[in-house]
């Protein structure tokens, strides 16, 4: 089928939620795709964070080969091994949690507010998120999501939740009360421009939440799985959440979403309170435990330091030569371009390159290639977006 095939029906059978680039991606290998007009482009945003080891990386496609011959899917009636063992993997890296399985970002955050509302005294209701936040799509995470323009047309939302300014100390404090069940903050703010929380405003989190009783939930959807260096973002910080929430990159390409619990806490999710039909099925476990594995033991977390630091280095010499470029700002492959100017043109050719980024909030251009991305590929790319702003007006 031509793009353009492509593209009709889509007009004639796809809803048009979303603004799409007039390409069809057929195809995925390490840190390129291949589209159906035969251009391989190199992805520097594989999947919006999801190919977070590569498009199609080898070990997981065998794992999913493997045991789509043996077990698609069972239900959570009967116990199932691979979501045990990866459960056993996330909770060895992590602060030795339990996990609930589900499919997506939105559900594993719906998931996490539910326990929090479950665990905490009866008088706690309120929830309290951050400005520029992203939580997802479902009603209960565009409330949690502080940004006016995910609530429009959607109104009226959820009771019980309050906003504060991101980073800001006071504010928090301000808006704390014993009425609080839970604070929910990504460590690093994705979609919202990767703004880092600072050492301070985690550790005031921690202590405000232990002082009231509350329970400190850290949306790590997107920086969780490596992305950062370590495997989850909080590790970057002397504190420890109650609760992780992760999806995109834990299933290497394959729907899978988990909330992760201190077990003292977890231990409020009894039968009958929470639940998903897909969740922990042994596809989506298998890959999981692929990813995990592929990154210990090819030691990719090492490579997203060393690959993150490289990148902005050579970034920085190309804020140094364009004025459109403020700073560079990031974490391991948690990379953000701040322009002075919208950056969606310079997202549109680079693309007419064959080089794939993003662009958030306008003004942030994401930089955020896959854990196994190399020297010559982040050269590549700087080149390419070099020669783009060279030509920029
Ligand atoms: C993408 C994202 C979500 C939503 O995930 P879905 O799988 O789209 O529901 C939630 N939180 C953060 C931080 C994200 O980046």
């Amino acid at each position: 089928m031509t793009t353009q095939e492509t593209i009709d029906m889509f007009g004639k059978y796809v809803i048009a939620n979303y603004g799409r680039l007039d390409k069809v991606i057929t195809k995925g290998h390490g840190n390129y795709c291949l589209d159906a007009d035969g251009n391989e482009i190199l992805d520097m945003f594989p999947g919006w964070a999801v190919s977070g080891i590569g498009h199609c990386h080898p070990r997981v496609v065998s794992a999913i080969q493997q045991q789509a011959a043996e077990l698609l899917h069972i239900d959570n009636t009967f116990y199932i091994e691979k979501q045990g063992r990866l459960a056993k993997l996330l909770s060895d890296r992590a602060f030795g949690g339990k996990s609930f399985f589900c499919n997506s970002g939105a559900e594993a955050n719906e998931a996490a507010m539910k326990l929090a509302r479950k665990h905490t005294a009866k008088e706690k209701y309120k929830f309290i998120t951050a400005e520029s936040s992203f939580h997802g799509r479902s009603f209960a995470t565009i409330t949690a999501t502080a940004q006016p323009k995910y609530h429009e047309g959607f109104l009226p939302l959820l009771a019980g939740f309050q906003y504060v300014p991101f980073n800001d100390i006071d504010a928090i404090e301000e808006a704390f009360n014993d009425e609080v069940a839970a604070v929910m903050i990504e460590p690093i703010q994705g979609e919202g421009g990767i703004n880092i929380a600072t050492e301070e405003y985690m550790q005031t989190i921690r202590q405000l939440c232990d002082a009231n009783g509350a329970i400190m939930i850290l949306d790590e959807v997107q920086t969780g799985m490596g992305r950062t260096g370590k495997w989850f973002g909080y590790q970057h910080y002397d504190i420890e959440p109650d609760i992780i929430t992760m999806a995109k990159a834990l299933g290497g390409g394959v729907a899978i979403g988990a909330m992760m619990a201190k077990p003292h806490i977890a231990a409020s999710l009894v039968p009958g309170s929470h639940a998903s039909t897909f969740g922990g099925n042994p596809l989506a476990c298998a890959a999981g435990i692929a990813v995990i594995e592929a990154i210990e033991e090819d030691g990719l977390l090492d490579n997203a330091v060393k690959m993150g630091q490289y990148a902005r280095d050579r970034l920085q010499q190309l804020a140094d030569k364009y004025p459109i470029i403020d700073h560079i700002r990031g974490v391991g492959l948690m990379i953000g371009i701040q322009l002075t100017a919208g950056g969606g043109n310079i997202v549109s050719r680079c693309l007419e390159n064959n080089l794939r980024i993003n662009c958030t909030h306008d003004t942030v251009l994401r930089f955020m290639p896959s854990m196994t991305v190399t020297v010559q590929q982040i050269d590549t790319a700087v080149e390419i977006l070099d020669n783009v702003l060279a030509t920029e007006n």
